[in-house]
């Protein structure tokens, strides 16, 4: 048994806490919040197999500077003089391949049907009562342009073995009833799930407590104290903890820690917004409304639209434009939904953390030995973390782990 030490309370570091404690190990987990709400609990709630197209794709750093000056853009890159932005930029860039996109495929998608099959077994084992459902997802286009380039990544899916369909209007209409849709086709995505983040969060939290986790609130790591290549103590403004190793779970923070350790992994935060409607709106399974790129969940007693992938720092400003452009875009594909002005004044956001190549870091660097870095999951963290958590899990328990890593290693170059 060994005592591990984890930085950062997001559904990676909960999840990986989880299987740690299955485990048999001793767990702390130290957050900076109050482990209420980021990325984890404002998120779309959906494990994807069918997202297995890596961010890093042709064309994206292409859009990304055509939209720099549209402040209502899905994806928006704002330029910075910053070293550490500048050097991702360029290994982001360099990433934009279709070299990048065909390696990243198979590993992406094989992945994401891991994990989800371990949220239904963490939900069987432990009783939870969290929203997990397996009614797909549907991709609704409005262009002929996006419905042709849907139809050839549906294409892509049905070689990779996914259960895929194309829906004409009406079949789209028929499969939500309540709901008046207005796109020229789609596809369907049987492979998908969805979720309510906040229940798996508090239910898991919950129950890392009654198994002893002790979970350390508000309190920010700064300093990390290493002798010999390892880690021996770190320290936040109220205590020191020690441990035999530590996991690295610290979403779009994680860089800044393990930058102090001389690891470098280059990660920038892609800030995504979250309305929660709490109108009756019909809709019954999760769409990606494919041009104005907005993830639609029917969540447990409310509607979530989610959107928007914002480069401009670590922070958690919320932009009154990009909410709009989300809550005029949802109006656009489901008509007569009107988002409320208190729906809208109640937005969130957080921070995914996005690296490079659009794979996450996951693994030891060469430079510390009792350091698991778990992070870097942009779009997939959700949907990853139970997998994600299980293979941290085996790295420290020094078992075999479950699929190879090398994709994901944290000292991988761009
Ligand atoms: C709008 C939106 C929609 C999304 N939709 C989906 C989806 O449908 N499916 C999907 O798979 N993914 C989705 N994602 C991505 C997913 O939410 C993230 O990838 C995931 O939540 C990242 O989890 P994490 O634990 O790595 O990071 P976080 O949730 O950010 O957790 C990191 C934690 O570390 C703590 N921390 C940081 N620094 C320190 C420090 N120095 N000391 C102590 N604590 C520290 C932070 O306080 C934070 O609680 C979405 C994200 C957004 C924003």
């Amino acid at each position: 048994m060994k005592k591990v030490v984890i930085i950062g309370g997001g559904v990676i570091g909960l999840c990986t806490a989880y299987y740690l404690v299955k485990e048999g190990h001793e767990v702390v987990v130290v957050d900076q919040s109050s482990m209420d709400h980021g990325a984890s609990y404002v998120n779309a709630g959906y494990l994807t197999p069918s997202h297995f197209v890596p961010l890093a794709a042709p064309g994206v750093m292409k859009q990304g500077l055509k939209w720099m000056f549209n402040s209502a853009s899905p994806l928006f890159i704002k330029p910075r003089l910053d070293r550490s932005f500048l050097s991702w930029a360029w290994a982001f860039n360099k990433s934009c391949t279709a070299k990048n996109v065909s390696q990243s495929i198979e590993v992406i998608k094989d992945f994401n049907l891991w994990s989800a099959q371990l949220f239904s077994e963490i939900k069987a084992s432990e009783k939870f009562t969290f929203q997990l459902e397996n009614k797909g997802l549907l991709m609704l286009c409005k262009t002929e342009k996006m419905l042709e380039e849907e139809l050839h990544l549906a294409k892509i899916a049905l070689d990779q073995g996914l259960e895929v369909n194309s829906l004409s209007p009406s079949e789209i209409q028929a499969m939500e009833p309540h709901a008046n849709i207005d796109a020229i086709g789609g596809i369907h995505y049987q492979c998908d799930w969805h979720t309510t983040p906040h229940e798996f969060m508090k239910e898991l939290q919950d129950w890392l407590v009654g198994k002893g986790v002790k979970f350390y609130k508000n309190e920010r790591v700064g300093d990390l104290q290493t002798l010999n290549g390892e880690i021996k103590s770190i320290t936040t403004q109220n205590n020191t903890f020690t441990g035999d190793e530590f996991v690295l779970a610290a979403g779009s923070w994680s860089h800044m820690l393990s930058k102090k350790l001389g690891i470098r992994i280059p990660l920038e935060a892609g800030k995504g917004y979250r309305i929660n409607v709490d109108q009756h709106t019909g809709i019954t399974i999760p769409a990606v409304l494919a041009e104005a790129k907005i993830a639609v969940t029917p969540m447990n007693g409310f509607t979530r639209f989610a959107g928007t992938m914002e480069f401009s720092g670590v922070n958690h400003i919320i932009n009154p434009l990009r909410v709009n452009a989300i809550a005029t875009g949802a109006g656009d594909y489901y008509a007569g939904l009107k988002v409320s002005e208190d729906e809208k004044i109640l937005a969130a956001c957080g921070l995914r953390p996005v690296s490079p190549d659009g794979k996450p870091y996951i693994g030891k660097s060469s430079k510390c030995k009792n350091l698991t870095i778990a992070t870097g999951h942009a779009m997939m963290g959700w949907s990853l973390a139970p997998a994600t958590g299980k293979l941290v899990t085996e790295i420290i328990s020094e078992k075999k782990t479950s699929m190879p890593l090398d994709a994901f290693h944290p000292d991988r170059k761009f």
